[in-house]
């Protein structure tokens, strides 16, 4: 086929058209999962104040020196409680965790190390400590003047936490793509409908809405069209107008009724590319005019279920990723080293072969994978049962326990990461 190019350059394609969207301030609460479009720096230190690590008795270290000691308990300081005045020398007050070091103690001894006497009058400490036993220091998590989260970075729930421990309430975020999703085709059928013959249910819409959630992004349903220019036109003029992105599955390859072709170069500015890959070989990327200048990307999957999700993996994930923010070197999936299992085969054509397979963790914490089946584009069965895909490069394959790298899809659900951590 003439025009058929790498993968790398169909993802540039798609890349040189999808712009970060506009900035916009944000409650930091509800923006977990954005990426900020600028960086936030701390303004007090973390801790605000010296406090207790432990239970126990907030003392002068240097009397507790000569260890076994008896000191006289003059106080009680709770968390949220500062102590009603300094400690002098030769006293000690009890201390409970995240409560503040009273004025004139610099190290608590933790309470499995003393002995309370006299109903809580006194108390007898048995080891000597040094000071700053026991004791967070002001600032010793985060200084002022520290950069906490930088732009480009998503807002993590670790993240969230922090802004809102240092009291940041508004952060400068990309809003989170919303990004339509439309089937095209006559044969298909909705999942609540009866099949006739020669009919098919429509299992990319559904496929493709939850891996737009599953990214992080909120997915739009804009429903089915059939083989029908103007029924086309009309969901991509609703996508264009209520989305930031709008994928159509279907109507993409080499066929005389391949519609989406058709009404998409009629509608905008569309590059059609048959990719060195396979699955998902023909892809379409271009923007959609919508209102007030705003050019809306748009990608024409392929309708084989397995290379419309792998199409969407490649090519529309890092687009999408583009468009809510996150850096040029963090939009692709993660490629990791594993071990083939068993033989992969395969004839040199030219393309990149992406393989279904199950990933395994063995007891070294190597990542080895097998075929989880029927590698068709049409069978989502394999597809359903992956872990991860491999990239096997163009030639003859590979050999049981060669080296190969593979591409993880979606969460690890077989165990292979998470008995991989546990080893
Ligand atoms: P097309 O690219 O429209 O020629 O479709 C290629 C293959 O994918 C055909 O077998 C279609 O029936 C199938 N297909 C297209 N869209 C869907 C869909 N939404 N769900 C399931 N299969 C589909
Ligand atoms: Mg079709």
């Amino acid at each position: 086929v003439a025009g058929v190019i790498g993968l790398d350059d169909a993802i540039a394609t798609v890349l040189a058209g999808c712009d970060p969207l506009p900035a916009a301030a944000v409650p930091a609460a509800e923006a977990a999962g954005l990426v900020l479009a600028a960086d936030v720096v701390a303004t007090e230190p973390i801790p605000p104040f010296a406090n207790s690590a432990m239970d126990g008795y907030a003392v002068r270290a240097a009397d507790v020196a000569g260890a076994p000691v008896t000191l006289p308990v003059v106080a009680e300081v709770a968390a949220g409680h500062p102590a009603p005045r300094a400690l002098a020398a030769g006293e000690a007050m009890r201390i409970f965790t995240g409560a503040p070091i009273p004025d004139g103690a610099d190290a608590v001894v933790m309470v499995e190390r003393t002995e309370r006497l006299d109903g809580g009058a006194a108390v007898r400490v048995e080891v000597a400590v040094e000071p700053g036993n026991h004791l967070r220091a002001v600032g010793e998590d985060l200084r002022p003047g520290d950069r906490v989260v930088a732009a480009g970075e998503e807002l993590t729930a670790a993240r969230v936490g922090v802004l809102a421990s240092l009291g940041v309430q508004r952060v400068e975020a990309r809003p989170r793509p919303r990004v339509g999703v439309v089937s095209t085709g006559d044969e298909l059928v909705a999942v609540d409908a009866p099949l006739r013959p020669g009919q098919i249910r429509d299992s990319n819409r559904p496929m493709l809405l939850a891996l737009v959630a599953e990214s992080g992004f909120t997915p739009v349903d804009l429903g089915w069209a059939p083989d029908d220019e103007d029924a086309i036109a009309d969901a991509f003029r609703r996508g264009v107008a209520t989305c930031d992105a709008v994928l159509s599955s279907g109507g993409v390859s080499m066929g005389d009724i391949d519609l989406v072709k058709v009404v998409l170069d009629r509608l905008g500015d569309m590059t059609w590319m048959q990719v060195a890959i396979r699955p998902a070989k023909p892809l379409a990327f271009g923007l959609l005019a919508a209102g007030g200048g705003r050019r809306v990307p748009c990608f024409g999957l392929p309708g084989n279920p397995v290379s419309s999700l792998v199409s969407y993996a490649l090519f529309a994930r890092p687009g999408l990723r583009r468009l809510a923010g996150h850096p040029d070197d963090r939009l692709s999936l993660p490629r990791l080293a594993a071990v083939a299992a068993e033989d992969m085969r395969r004839g040199p054509d030219g393309k990149v072969h992406f393989v279904r397979v199950v990933a395994e963790a063995t007891a070294g914490g190597v990542l080895a994978v097998r075929s989880s089946g029927g590698q068709g584009s049409h069978q989502l069965g394999a597809m359903a049962r992956a872990d991860a895909l491999v990239v096997l490069p163009d030639g003859d394959g590979v050999a049981a326990g060669d080296p190969v790298e593979v591409i993880l899809v979606g969460e690890p659900r077989s165990g292979a990461l998470t008995s991989a951590s546990a080893t």
